[in-house]
């Protein structure tokens, strides 16, 4: 066996149903980019959506469209465009469309009239992350653009919405009163659209504040943390990817085996103090090669033996979040390199 990114859907609908039960009476759109963090995009979005989700969000139009295509009638998000964006595409398909600038507005509107039908869109402010989004001093320009848009029935406004920088409570509440003044903005200028929206796991699990209209979790739902003092199983949340192979046949020194998992399977190669479960019991990781990895032994283990690389905590496996740590990154670089790596097994 080679490695496999098993993912658990009925362990994903119970974080879902989490999720949605937490931001209530607010809504849940659902994070479903780069490929459902790596999951599978198509297998989970049904899942999301029957667990209460009302609606999902990607990064790019063409995911939008594939969901589309998929036969999902739910609000779709999309919101990361560029100049081979196919806003025409998006439109005839009801794609809600994040904008982020007026060239973006006018892009759009440009593919609205051609249409002669309006197009769904969230207008962005940028609250302090300085990702994308209309800075506060270019909000105003935006918003009447819009409304004159909306006005011409090139648009419909959906939504008004940001997103957060994922630091500091401070920081979530600095950028709730930006955020704040900008729908007042807004509201002054005749633009109260049905959506406000700015928290995603983070803010939306700590503040209730921050959660208005709608939250876009996204890494929570597979069952990772987005904090470093609260773990997912804090949260009553399970994990949703494992990542697992068996102990190789390759000949190791004592005291040692390789295990039929590598880099190229997603198991992080600049990790220190890393291990994983083998027949039930931590080993430490000494070397990580491209398909397999060399992992001292107490005791001498059978060729074929079970080995989970990360998964669920409570066999004894490590997390994907404590790989994050030994990895120096976060747990989504681990569940989405793995899922997109290794041979996926959607149960
Ligand atoms: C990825 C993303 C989310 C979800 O973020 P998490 O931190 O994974 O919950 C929400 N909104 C936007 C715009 C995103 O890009």
């Amino acid at each position: 066996m080679t490695a496999v990114a098993r993912v658990d859907t009925a362990a994903f609908a119970r974080n879902v149903e989490r999720l949605v039960a937490r931001a209530a009476p607010s809504e849940v759109m659902l994070a479903v980019k780069a490929d459902a963090y790596g999951h599978g995009m198509l297998d989970l979005a049904p899942v999301a959506l029957a667990a209460g989700a009302s609606s999902l969000a990607v990064l790019e139009i063409s995911a939008a469209l594939a969901l589309r295509s998929a036969g999902i009638p739910n609000r779709l998000f999309a919101w990361l465009h560029g100049a081979d964006s196919d806003f025409a595409s998006a439109i005839e398909a009801d794609i809600d469309l994040g904008v982020s600038s007026g060239r973006e507005l006018q892009a759009i509107t440009a593919a609205a009239a051609q249409l002669g039908r309006p197009a769904r869109v969230h207008l962005k402010i940028d609250t302090g992350l300085r990702r994308n989004g209309a800075l506060p001093e270019d909000w105003p320009a935006l918003v009447t653009a819009a409304a004159s848009a909306a006005a011409a029935s090139r648009v419909v406004i959906e939504g008004i919405w940001s997103h957060l920088a994922d630091a500091s409570v401070e920081d979530d509440l600095a950028a709730i009163g930006v955020f704040e003044t900008a729908l007042a903005q807004a509201a002054a200028l005749g633009v109260v659209p049905p959506l406000r929206h700015l928290a995603a796991s983070s803010a939306g699990w700590r503040e209730p504040r921050a959660r208005y209209d709608v939250v876009r979790f996204g890494i929570a739902a597979y069952g990772v943390s987005p904090f470093d003092d609260l773990t997912a199983a804090d949260m009553g949340l399970e994990a949703v990817m494992t990542l697992r192979t068996t102990v190789a046949p390759d000949a190791a020194p004592d005291g040692q085996c390789w295990i039929a998992a590598g880099y190229a399977d997603g198991v992080p190669l600049a990790a220190h103090g890393a291990s994983v479960l083998i027949d039930g019991r931590r080993c430490a990781v000494d070397r990580v090669e491209v398909d397999r990895t060399l992992v001292a032994i107490a005791d001498p283990v059978d060729e074929g033996s079970p080995v989970i690389v990360f998964g669920d905590p409570t066999t004894g496996a490590p997390t994907a979040a404590e790989w994050a740590g030994w990895a120096s990154t976060i747990g989504d670089e681990i569940i989405t390199g793995a899922g997109a790596r290794a041979r996926r097994e959607v149960v």
